[in-house]
């Protein structure tokens, strides 16, 4: 018998990162952490394999008067809060129009209610071949049309032609469409669009808006930002943003889940872009009322946080624990590319984040074998997940050599 409705009925099984990231542990508690390397999940792990907390964020905590963790947000979220994310997230690039950020329970709660407001059911949302899992189960609950193109071409650059034409097509089939791209540092392949490549998308997507009988939406789910290079350059595209055709909205996803090590705080923010002041009202009011009817509230003391972080005592240990962090990552990755090369290991080009991806049509075959040496990875319908983000500097040779031998095997 079926209790759940039938649109609320789903046999995914359990979420297949988290059941790999238990076995992973699991092996560690019976064999020991240095016999065991966990690429599973995407969160940073210092050389020990521990989780880090910057101790920046959760000083703030500890030191938190009560009932500012206690009490409600606004609805919206605070103030403050809301303003800092905003200057925080663009930096020297903010985009000329009027900007409004609303808190949402990490970037999920931000692409889930970006992809309810601004289509409609049946409504395609056009998204790249290799996505984080939830966008595809987000329209599923929503009943939107997830639609796939092809990310790369055949030497893996970034494929602008496949873009264009589901663009079209989505355009043929509805009056609202949604592109949604997760850039800089894309999970799960690591890549970034270059400033010429974000031209040639907003370029497609002015010229389609010309046609105002259609309302496009581009969502830029930027989860992976703070570790997307050193320096600014990774916010330049965001300039670009500026005054576009009032049928053409923008929404950058914020969280705070990487940028802060605060994955269980459940903290992020919609930040809707439009040269016209009543549509971020309208955005305003779309995405509040998602939250008064879903999570009510965004996390008080998360968004709490971000606000002291900002009194330039704290701001300054956060920004160099924050540059620490960056630079572990990148010596994993660097490491890692090297590696892949001296054992002619193709790997999907790395820029940023948290994972690199090693295309193979057998990657749950090989993720098996991997197990049984107790390497931990997430094999997906086009390749390997490898989440570097959680292995130390010592443990990537012998990582990218077990790689390549299955890889290279036939
Ligand atoms: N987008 C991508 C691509 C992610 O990998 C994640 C987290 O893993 C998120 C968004 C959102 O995470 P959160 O809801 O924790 O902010």
């Amino acid at each position: 018998m079926v209790m759940t409705i039938k649109k609320a009925t789903w046999n995914d099984g359990p979420d297949l990162a988290f059941a790999i990231n238990n076995r992973a542990n699991a092996a560690i508690e019976k064999n020991g952490s240095s016999a065991v390397i966990n690429a599973a999940l995407g969160t940073l792990a210092d050389d020990e394999g521990k989780l880090i907390s910057l101790p920046s964020v959760y000083d703030r905590l500890d030191e938190m008067d009560r009932s500012r963790i206690a009490s409600y947000a606004p609805i919206e979220g605070e103030k403050e809060y809301r303003r800092i994310v905003i200057d925080n997230l663009f930096g020297a690039y903010k985009p000329e129009g009027f900007i409004s950020a609303i808190a949402s329970p990490g970037g999920t709660g931000a692409i889930r209610s970006a992809i309810f407001s601004y289509l409609d059911r049946g409504d395609p949302l056009i998204c790249h071949d290799y996505y984080w899992a939830p966008y595809r189960k987000i329209c599923q609950e929503f009943e939107r049309d997830f639609r796939t193109y092809k990310f790369f071409t055949d030497d893996y650059a970034f494929n602008i032609k496949a873009l264009e034409e589901a663009i079209c097509e989505g355009l043929r089939d509805a009056d609202r469409i949604a592109l949604l791209i997760n850039s800089p540092a894309n999970n799960p392949t690591g890549y970034s669009l270059s400033d010429d490549e974000w031209d040639k998308v907003i370029g497609i997507l002015k010229e389609k808006a010309e046609d105002k009988s259609k309302k496009l939406t581009l969502i830029v789910d930027v989860a992976y930002l703070e570790f997307a290079g050193d320096g600014d350059e990774q916010r330049r595209f965001f300039k670009k943003f500026s005054l576009l055709p009032e049928n053409l909205m923008v929404i950058v996803c914020f969280s705070m889940s990487k940028s802060h090590t605060a994955y269980g705080l459940r903290c992020g923010a919609a930040v809707g872009i439009s040269q016209s002041e009543e549509i971020i009202k309208e955005f305003e009011a779309s995405l509040s009322h998602s939250a008064r009817c879903n999570w009510s509230n965004g996390t008080h003391v998360a968004q709490n946080i971000l606000i002291d972080l900002e009194k330039e005592e704290y701001k300054k240990v956060y920004e160099k624990e924050l540059e620490d962090l960056r630079a572990m990552l990148k010596r994993r990755a660097d490491l890692f590319v090297l590696k892949a090369r001296e054992n002619k290991l193709t790997m999907i080009p790395y820029f940023g984040g948290f994972f690199t991806f090693i295309p193979t049509a057998r990657a749950f075959e090989i993720a098996e074998e991997l197990e049984k040496e107790n390497i931990f990875t997430i094999p997906q319908a086009k390749g390997i997940r490898v989440a570097i983000c959680g292995v130390s500097e010592k443990k990537i040779p012998q990582l990218v050599d077990r790689l390549a031998f299955y890889i290279n095997e036939k």
